[in-house]
Order: C-alpha cells, then structure tokens, then sequence
C-alpha cells in the first residue's frame, strides 16, 4: 500500500472562471494529522468538497489510497474511507448518543458493503469503547437534545468513527466551542490522529497551536502557500500578510491570533 493516504496534483477548479482552487499540490502521508490554515475565501471548505467528491476537479487529479477519485461519487467516496465532518453536527436529537452511534455502524451494512466490503480492522471499536473515546459514556442514554453544542461535536466525531473512515475530514470542529470544549476537542482529534489519518480546517490559532503535531497547511488563493510546523508558518512573512492583508512591518512583532481574530 501506498505511504501516501492522499495525493493532489496540480488540481483546479474553476466556477464560471474564477479559480477556487488554483494548481494546488498536496499530499497527505498515512496516519497524520494534518491543519491546514487560511484567510476566509482561501478555498478550504472547496478542497473538501473536492475530496469528498462533492465537486469535481476542473483540472488535476485526487489519489486516494492510490486510486484516482474522479469515475467515483460522493457515495462511493464515503465507502472507499473517507468521513466528513462538517461544521454544523448533524446529529439525531431525539435519540441518544449509544443509539446515533448504532445507527452511525450501520448505516454502510446495506446493498453496498457486498460491494466495497472492507477487512475487518483491529481498529472497529465497540460502541462501548466509542463513547469512552469522545467522552459522552456517562451521558450515553440521554436524548442528545440534552447534549452541549461541544458534546453534540465530539458525538458526530464518534459517529465517523463508527464507520471505520481511514481519512477523517473535519471542518472548524471548535467554532462556538468554550475554552474547555475546545481543548478537549483537541485531545480527541489527537487521539484519533493515533488510528487514523487526519485532515482538520481550523481558523482558531490557539487550537491549531495545540494540536499541529506535524506540518501545517496554509492555502492561500487556492494554491498552498507554505507548508511547515506551526512555530515556522506562524512566523512567515507571507503568512502574517495574508492574514492582515497588508504589507508588514518587520519592527513590530505580529500576533497571528490577533491577525485572525481581526479577519
Ligand atoms: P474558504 O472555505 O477557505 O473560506 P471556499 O472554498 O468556501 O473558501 O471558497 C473559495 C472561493 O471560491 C471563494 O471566493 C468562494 O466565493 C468561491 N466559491 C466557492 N464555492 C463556489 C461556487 N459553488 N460557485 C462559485 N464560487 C464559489
Ligand atoms: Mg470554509
């Protein structure tokens, strides 16, 4: 198998014209955890779509696990391994968390897991386990109605991982979180960064700081414009302007967190 999860090359993608995503590269190695940063309109929320199938490349190709994902739908992607979580949790509220997570393992065990069917995996954890995971095992059988907005996050998370994703997409999975909501967040992403491989799109720099392990992603009018540790990408020149939108002035120190609050 490939070390690379995920390869991009050269991926365009244009709406009447306008490149939302402009002759990006990117690659993805087998079970890490990658952030990837950038001002509003950079074009993050269209690279999802794009890997999940979405919206098709305009140019360029997606590999995933070595196989190019333009003949496939967005169902077909969700069944080859690659989960999406998307800002708002889309939950069941009349249900409880152990059965939106039941519900969540088997929704793929229909028509369609006789034809992607996958090995089972040491990693298929038992609801049980799952709810220890995201922290919501002692609130299991209550409605998920009853669930703070950060406990109905780390639920849809759970959900995800019901369903053995080997690629795990999350999209500003802290925004409207509290301070405590959003490290334990953190936590989870990277505990789950131990099993899977891990895309995260984030705009709050203090939680970017807590959980970029490895290399952070910065898009930029569609196209990458560094890659690198946090410390290194916080303190790039091109960084800071696109965040501030001006010129910088070398003298002064620049606060990323304050550039991004300001956007
Ligand atoms: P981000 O998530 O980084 O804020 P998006 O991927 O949502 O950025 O958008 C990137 C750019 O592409 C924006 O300028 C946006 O207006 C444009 N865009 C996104 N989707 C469409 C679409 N379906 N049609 C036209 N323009 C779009
Ligand atoms: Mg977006």
């Amino acid at each position: 198998m490939s070390e690379k999860i995920l390869e991009i090359e050269n991926l365009t993608v244009s709406f009447d014209g306008f490149k939302a995503l402009n002759n990006l590269n990117f690659s993805l190695n087998t079970g890490e955890l990658r952030v990837i940063i950038g001002p509003n309109g950079a074009g993050k929320t269209t690279f999802l779509d794009i890997i999940t199938g979405k919206t098709k490349p305009t140019e360029g190709n997606v590999r995933f696990k070595g196989k190019n994902l333009r003949p496939y739908s967005e169902h077909q992607i969700a069944r080859m391994g690659v989960g999406r979580k998307f800002q708002t949790p889309r939950v069941y509220l009349n249900l409880t968390p152990r059965e939106n997570l039941e519900l969540a393992c088997n929704r793929f065990k229909n028509v369609f897991s006789t034809l992607f069917r996958k090995p089972p995996t040491a990693e298929r954890r038992t609801i049980g386990g799952l709810l220890e995971t995201i922290g919501l095992a002692r609130k299991a059988d209550m409605k998920a109605n009853l669930l703070s907005h950060g406990e109905k996050q780390w639920l849809e998370i759970g959900m995800l991982v019901a369903q053995s994703p080997d690629l795990l997409l999350v999209d500003e999975p802290v925004a409207g979180l509290t301070d405590e909501e959003t490290e334990l967040t953190g936590e989870l992403l990277v505990s789950l960064s131990k099993s899977h491989s891990i895309i995260v799109i984030e705009h709050d720099m203090e939680f970017v700081r807590q959980i970029a392990q490895g290399q952070v992603t910065v898009l930029h009018q569609g196209s990458v414009l560094c890659e690198g540790h946090f410390d290194e990408v916080q303190s790039d020149p091109r960084v800071i302007e696109v965040y501030l939108g001006h010129e910088v002035d070398h003298d002064q120190p620049i606060d990323l967190q304050q550039a991004a609050l300001q956007e």
